[in-house]
């Protein structure tokens, strides 16, 4: 009996000719899951095959599936395709269909990596013109085992690494328009994030609580789940306000920031903190600042947006759908308690000794009780 043709989106790995043979496999696994979640939650119906370099999503939701895949890290390209189990199917499959993709004043090339003895098997059934160099419509044709695949247009995916293959990060999450790109960048490395925003409610209304959950959900369009850690931080400004001068303030908020961070780090078994700071982006975003704020923790810190201009940066915003969310008014945390004056080239003695009038261990173990986290 003749098996029927199935349809739907053939599916490339991004970089993964760079990993060994059991990474490979590993990651490839992890794609797969993050494709069935993804689908699945998008509703669409379908059937995953796993080839050992492809991945063959059975759907006759192209366009629903389409949409989702374009979404999902790790992949290189992928394709509307068919999928036969021998080759005379396919052949007879394409003599039979042509006229439907290829107009009778288009010329046509066949691309297939081996077994080129095929191509003019199949090709004799294709009345049209050939041309290898500039065709009008390329037909490509696969073969994995025996199983037969029949694409035409490599649309290019999200690339990076599928989520969760990089491990877990901790990402500082202000709400505005920088940090989302950041958790961005770090998501397409593969590496599974978990937010952590620093709020002054009730001292401000809860807008940079909103916003952050709001870019939540544009987040999880990428990550699958996500567990945000809100942590209150008007007690520490406070502190922080009454006893050192206004030129060091900012550093010494985000020095206490980093030390809280680095502690729900640990907790949470992430192997590295993300800021959305850029190179000299604001005052406290220079080299000796960026060195004193980093001094007070053992954890790297990564910093995907180090090289982006701000122009740059909003680009990035407004493809991923978070900047329209970002640029929403709050009082931030830091700009309330903040004056113009800051040093843009801090001392890192300096810091510390003005931190030895604030007692800082007991404003982290403040700060971690009130400590509220969701998914
Ligand atoms: P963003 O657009 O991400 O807020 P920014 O240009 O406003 O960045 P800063 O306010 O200097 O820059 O903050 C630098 C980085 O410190 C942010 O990208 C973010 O990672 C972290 N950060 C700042 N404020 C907070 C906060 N309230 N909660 C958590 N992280 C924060
Ligand atoms: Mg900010």
């Amino acid at each position: 009996m003749r098996k029927p043709v199935k349809k739907g989106i053939i599916i490339a790995f991004g970089e993964l000719f760079l990993k060994s043979e059991g990474v490979r496999k590993l990651f490839a696994e992890r794609l797969v899951r993050n494709l069935y979640f993804f689908l699945k939650k998008g509703g669409a119906h379908f059937k995953i095959h796993f080839f050992r370099e492809r991945i063959f999503i059975e759907t006759n939701q192209t366009i629903k599936a389409k949409k989702i895949i374009k979404k999902v890290f790790g992949i290189a390209w992928f394709a509307e395709n068919f999928w036969f189990s021998d080759i005379n199917q396919l052949i007879r499959f394409v003599g039979g269909n042509y006229p439907d993709w290829i107009k009778k004043n288009e010329t046509f090339a066949i691309r297939v990596k081996k077994d080129r003895k095929i191509i003019d098997k199949i090709a004799k059934n294709i009345n049209r013109k050939v041309d290898l160099t500039k065709p009008d419509k390329e037909l490509f044709i696969e073969n994995r085992n025996n199983n037969w695949f029949l694409y035409f247009k490599k649309i290019k995916g999200a690339g990076g690494l599928p989520l969760g293959s990089s491990g877990k990060v901790l990402t500082l999450m202000s709400g505005g328009i920088d940090s989302p790109v950041a958790a961005f960048f770090t998501a397409k490395r593969g590496a599974e994030n978990i937010w952590l925003h620093f709020h002054s409610f009730p001292l401000v209304s809860n807008a940079s609580i909103e916003k952050v959950k709001e870019l939540a959900k544009v987040f999880l369009e990428y990550q699958p789940h996500l567990k945000i850690y809100f942590i209150p931080f008007q007690k520490a400004q406070m502190e922080i306000k009454a006893k050192t001068p206004a030129k060091y303030r900012i550093l010494l908020y985000r020095r206490l920031m980093f030390k809280i961070a680095q502690k729900i780090a640990e907790k949470e078994n992430c192997q590295a903190l993300v800021t959305g700071e850029s190179l000299g982006q604001v005052s406290s975003q220079t080299l000796p600042n960026i060195k004193i704020i980093e001094e007070i923790v053992k954890i790297p810190v990564l910093r995907p947006l180090i090289g982006f201009d701000k122009e740059e940066i909003i680009k990035l915003a407004k493809k991923m759908g978070t900047f329209e969310i970002s640029i929403k008014p709050q009082e931030d945390c830091c700009t309330l308690f903040v004056s113009k004056h800051q040093t843009a080239q801090g001392d890192l003695k300096k810091a510390k000794e003005l931190e030895k009038k604030i007692n800082t261990s007991r404003i982290i173990k403040e700060a971690l009780r009130g400590v509220d986290w969701q998914f």
